[in-house]
């Protein structure tokens, strides 16, 4: 049995039997504890987050509770409330921000965090919370996340708004793309993979940290231009884009890309699908629905 709690209504996607929903701020940690309690919850994902990095300047303190206050409270109070099962397990979903304006590269767990943003700095201290419930002997498992995308995601994000953006001007709905900096690059994967590898972290014997990256590292104008192509933009990308100073961040990571040789070694795990499926697959879900 799975029991889905979240702020938002679960989407229609995600709703069958096997499934109860429970309407849930992360912030009211005593009722998540009563649930879990109550169903006898012994496998914790906690991918509940502020998760934009501009939303996090803009609203550092809600930042704050959300991804660190709340979720620490959470941790404490799973392994301390009464034991039903020795299979108690939590995860936690870090971030590759963490690394921030980080020299080393690709980044492994063994690199040194330097976050830049509220959001990579509660991540970053949620993430030491995790080590030391670890060393302590509880079940804590954490992923170093890099940037993982589907259809699902918001238009806050990048590939949602190129994706998105690609289809409506292909279909003549739109004639432009609004973009802040072209120079970022990440290692952009697919959500679905890395999901698995949360649920593969968490079916080991024993607790870790893992790096879940694809090990490339793509431009946000890698993006557009493979997105306008695969949406069948006829002439140049270029013409379309503008930039907007009011979407830069107050401070940027330039560029991410992570090594995920331990999760390959000790989980089996690799990504399935290549940046280019992943764009191409977004805009190709894009324009099916606009179709409609
Ligand atoms: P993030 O890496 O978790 O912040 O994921 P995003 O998808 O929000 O941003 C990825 C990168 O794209 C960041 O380096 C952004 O600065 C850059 N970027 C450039 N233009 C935009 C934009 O219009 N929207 C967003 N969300 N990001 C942009």
């Amino acid at each position: 049995m799975v029991v889905g709690i979240g702020n938002q209504r679960l989407r229609s996607e995600f709703l069958n039997d096997d499934v109860i929903y429970k309407k849930c701020d992360i912030r009211d940690t005593d009722k998540i504890i009563d649930i879990c309690d109550h169903y006898r919850i012994y496998e914790f994902y906690n991918l509940a987050a502020v998760s934009s990095v501009s939303q996090s300047f803009n609203e550092p303190l809600l930042t704050e509770q959300v991804n660190f206050q709340a979720p620490s409270r959470i941790l404490e109070d799973f392994f301390s409330s009464p034991k039903f099962s020795d299979r108690r397990r939590f995860f936690q979903a870090s971030s590759s921000e963490m690394f921030g304006l980080t020299a080393t590269e690709p980044q492994n767990e063994e690199v040194p965090f330097n976050p830049v943003s509220p959001y990579a700095k509660w991540k970053t201290e949620m993430h030491y919370r995790c080590e030391l419930m670890r060393d302590s002997g509880h079940y804590v498992t954490s992923a170093v996340m890099y940037n993982h995308e589907s259809h699902f995601r918001p238009e806050s994000f990048l590939s949602k708004k190129v994706t998105r953006t690609a289809a409506l001007i292909s279909l003549g709905m739109a004639d432009e793309l609004k973009l802040g900096n072209p120079h970022a690059e990440r290692d952009w994967g697919f959500a679905g993979d890395h999901i698995s590898a949360a649920w593969m972290m968490m079916e080991k014997d024993f607790p870790s940290s893992y790096v879940i990256a694809t090990g490339k590292c793509k431009s946000v104008m890698d993006m557009v231009n493979l997105a306008f192509k695969a949406a069948g933009v006829s002439g140049d990308y270029l013409d379309y884009v503008k930039f907007d100073d009011s979407l830069l961040r107050p401070k940027e990571v330039n560029r991410l890309v992570g090594d995920y040789s331990k999760a390959k070694k000790e989980l089996g795990w690799s990504p399935s699908k290549t940046f280019e499926e992943l764009i191409e697959s977004m805009v190709s879900y894009e324009k099916s629905i606009l179709k409609i």
